[in-house]
Parts: C-alpha cells; structure tokens; sequence
C-alpha cells in the first residue's frame, strides 16, 4: 500500500461520464460509468459516487475533471468552469466545476477531455519524456490536445483541432459533411457520424478494403500534416474508436509522409514515421487515467 494521496478523477463525455479514484494506472480503486443526462443530474450522481469512495479510503487529495467542451478551462475568468455554447441540449453555460466546488472543499483541476488524455499519456502512456506532441481522437467526434515545450496548451481558449479546414475534393467526395458550424471542416468530414452518414454504417465496421479507409486516411494525413507543421511536435498519438483502427493507421502513415513531402528533414518522419504517428500507450484508459494525472498537477 503506498502513502501518496488519492485522487478522483472525471472523463466528462457527451454520452457517459466515467469517474474513479485512484493514484495511477495500476492502483484504480473504484470506477463507475454514469450516463450523461442533464447537467445537474449527471453531476450530482458523481458527487454521490465520490462521497461515497470518501467514506471507504478516506479524504481525496484533488479531482481532475477532463470534460467534453467546448469549454472555459481559463481560472481568471468569470465563465471559468463552464460548458461554453454547444449544440448538447441543456449544457450551454452549466458551471460543471462550480457544481463539484458546491461539495468538495479540495481544488478542482479542469480541463479538454483531449488536453487530460494527453497528460495521461505524457505521464503514463505514448508521450514520456516528450516536451512536445499532440493527442487526436477521432470518434463520435474529433478532438485534439496539445503538450507545448513541457505544458499543456490553452491560448485564447483551447485549441478545437477537429475544426480545422481541410482540401475537400468534391468530385471525389460529394459529401457535404456534418459539423453544424462549417459543414465540411475536418470533423464535419471525417468523425464517425460522418462515417456512417456517408457509408450507411458505422465507420468501425467497414472491411479494411472498403474506400472508406483511403479517403478517410487523407484527410487524417491531411490535418496531421497541419499539425506537424504549425506545432512541431515530437510525436502524434492517434486515439478513439475510428482513430485506433489498426489499418488506418497504416494509411495515415504513409499519407502524412508523402504529403510532408520532404519538406520536415527529420529522421522521424523519413524513415521512422511509425514512432512519429501511434496509437495511445494506455488504450482507451487515456481518458480516464489521463484526469488522474489532472488532479495530480493540483499539487504541482
Ligand atoms: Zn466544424
């Protein structure tokens, strides 16, 4: 049994919230998955569950929040802690952390489900000892995370790197995309719901040899190579349900190469793009395991 203290942590998703408490990847004490209704319901079921694990192992130290945003993760403004406008009916303005503030006398780390996962994954996963990368899933919908020069990246409010435009051939793609803001942006063209939109099924179950696979690997290459362009990262980690399918990632690969074209001279990215382009070292953990490491930083 070790003395280091004990942390909750929430992976805030727009269809479950996923809560334990715990230390680290090989000391979860408890976990539970709680549907994601209203605001106030949702919440007031995690207090419930982290009062709950108080009362068995003791006082927690923080709690690290990783939520769906978009969101205020800014601690000096007024809205800090807040779900900002979204198309999720009954979240627009919900003050999430103000709720868990109401309960817990303990600090509350808030940040990007993408930003969290990214720290697990800095902390215990693809990304230790890296001073600079990106963690992207793609899923329901597609997010990305930033680690800069040592430091989880923020600016003006948190990068949104599924929004970002894409070339988007129309001939070979007449798809119209499915972001209620742009249409064809990268995740209007490329999540999941765009998968299934376009094909008629769900991205996941398409065979390795459907066309699928090579327009969605393009434009996945494409937004990489935006990425490592404007970022420099060290490396980027691919995850979520259509982001970790083996044989895109294969794709993506040799796509991000040929359309970097030569131009970054990195040994990493000529010869060894498989370390450059991976899939999460923690699985589908990073999200969860990825709040712990949110609610470690309190202390930091
Ligand atoms: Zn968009």
């Amino acid at each position: 049994m070790n003395n280091e203290p004990l942390y909750g942590a929430i992976e805030g998703g727009g269809t479950k919230f996923v809560c334990a408490v715990g230390t680290g990847p090989n000391d979860l004490r408890a976990e539970i998955r709680v549907e994601t209704t209203s605001p106030e319901e949702t919440l007031s079921r995690v207090v419930k569950f982290f009062h709950e694990q108080e009362a068995k192992f003791g006082k927690l130290a923080s709690i690290g929040f990783a939520c769906f945003g978009p969101l205020d993760p800014n601690p000096a403004s007024p809205t800090y802690g807040h779900i900002l406008p979204t198309p999720k009916p009954g979240w627009t303005n919900a003050n999430v952390v103000g709720m868990l503030k109401d309960a817990f006398d303990i600090p509350i780390v808030f940040d990007t489900d993408v930003n969290g996962a990214a720290l697990g994954e800095w902390r215990w996963g693809a990304a230790q000892e890296l001073e600079t990368f990106i963690y992207l899933t793609i899923g329901t919908g597609i997010g990305g995370g930033a680690y800069v020069e040592g430091k989880l990246l923020h600016g003006l409010i948190h990068p949104e790197m599924g929004h970002i435009l894409l070339r988007h051939d129309r001939d070979k793609d007449p798809f119209a995309g499915t972001c209620p803001f742009h249409g064809d942006c990268f995740e209007g063209l490329a999540c999941g719901g765009a998968m299934e939109k376009r094909w008629g099924q769900p991205g996941e179950t398409l065979s390795a040899e459907h066309p699928a696979w090579d327009l969605e690997a393009e434009y996945v290459a494409q937004a990489l190579t935006n990425y490592t362009l404007t970022l420099s990262p060290q490396r980027i980690i691919l995850g979520g349900g259509v982001g970790s399918v083996p044989h895109l990632l294969s794709k993506v690969r040799a796509r991000t190469r040929e359309l970097i074209n030569g131009y970054i001279q990195s040994p990493i990215i000529l010869e060894h793009i498989e370390t450059f382009i991976v899939n999460p070292g923690l699985g589908n953990r990073s999200g969860v395991l990825g709040a712990i490491a949110l609610a470690k930083q309190a202390g930091a």
